[in-house]
């Protein structure tokens, strides 16, 4: 079910073919294997957490294949050009301002104004990239809490039939993940990986801020404060209340003005979720109030940020 393609022309073209269609390739980087999917597309994104068995809808690092890609993603002030030039193609993830009209999926981003963002140097990576012509998200491709795949044999072994296809480029040479800078604000060392934060420091010329909760958004308990709409947030609602906007998912909400999924889809209501929540709080004069979603499959990530969105709001100033 799951395709093994070669690196050759007509594996690449085949894989590209299936990205432009919304499906996963998992492919070769100098990193990891990642499980790749147009980052454009809120369904082939959706698709990723539902492979990876996610339970948490945590921002996804987007891989391009150039610079002009890159600038037309996220905003790179001089400081960001010069790590940009000193470390690219590499082993280095950028967190930077995302620019809204780039159309990534706010899946990627978790609803999040920042973006990461890398340029890999592996060259069939670079080749499926630039064949593909757009933004790349790709998490690792391995499902969530198992050991990232070097080979396209572990790929194959964590998601074969969940997936469209892996390209096999052979072993990974680096094994880690990448490393994470953020420049989004004051220089930060996210994550480490495969450039050692001593070569950031040399090129930034003084020191990096400590990581910490505030630099990570999927750190526990760290979500609840961000892309909560700004009206209440109720959960579980089987009807809609005086004043209430309502979001309906499945049998029993057509009566809702917004819904997830009218067919109970949950790849089509993941999809759906940062836009909907946006477009409720736009309409909204009272509450927002969601119809449940089943705590399966991909409803647990749903059912995590719609939780965080309900949660108590930490209080203003
Ligand atoms: P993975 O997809 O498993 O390689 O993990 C991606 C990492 O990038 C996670 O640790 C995220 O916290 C981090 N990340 C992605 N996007 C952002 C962002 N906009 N701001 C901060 N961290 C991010
Ligand atoms: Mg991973």
């Amino acid at each position: 079910m799951t395709e093994l393609l070669s690196t050759d022309r007509p594996g690449l073209a085949r894989a590209a073919t299936l990205l432009a269609g919304g499906e996963l390739v998992a492919f070769p980087t100098e990193t990891v294997y990642g499980l790749g999917g147009d980052a454009r597309s809120d369904r082939a994104v959706a698709r990723i957490f539902e492979a990876k068995g996610r339970p948490r809808f945590n921002p996804l690092i987007v891989h391009v294949a150039d610079m002009a890609t890159a600038r037309r993603i996220a905003v790179f002030d001089p400081l960001a050009e010069k790590i940009a030039d000193a470390f690219w193609p590499g082993p280095l993830t950028l967190v930077l301002p995302l620019r809204p009209e780039a159309g990534i999926s706010p899946l990627v981003t978790a609803g999040l104004p920042s973006v990461a963002i890398r340029l890999p140097e592996h060259s069939v990576a670079r080749a499926l990239l630039t064949a593909f012509g757009g933004p790349v998200a790709a998490p690792s491709a391995n499902p969530s809490g198992r050991v990232s795949p070097t080979r396209a044999a572990h790929v194959l072994a964590g998601l074969e039939g969940r997936i469209a296809a892996v390209v096999d480029g052979g072993p990974c040479a680096v094994g880690v993940e990448s490393t994470i800078l953020g420049l989004a604000g004051a220089p930060r060392l996210l994550r480490p990986g495969g450039i050692p934060a001593e070569a950031l420091v040399a090129c930034l010329g003084h020191p990096l801020a400590a990581g910490g909760d505030e630099a990570r958004p999927n750190a526990p308990g760290q979500l609840a404060s961000h892309y909560a709409p700004g009206a209440p947030v109720r959960v579980g609602a089987t009807e809609k209340r005086p004043g209430e906007v309502w979001i309906g998912f499945g049998k029993g909400t057509e009566a809702a003005e917004l819904n997830l999924s009218p067919s109970g889809d949950l790849v089509e209501a993941a999809a759906n979720l940062f836009h909907l929540l946006r477009e409720a709080d736009r309409i909204a004069t009272g509450g927002i109030a969601v119809a449940p979603v089943p705590d399966r499959g991909l409803g647990r990530a749903i059912n995590d940020r719609l939780r965080r969105a309900a949660a108590p709001r930490p209080a203003a100033g």
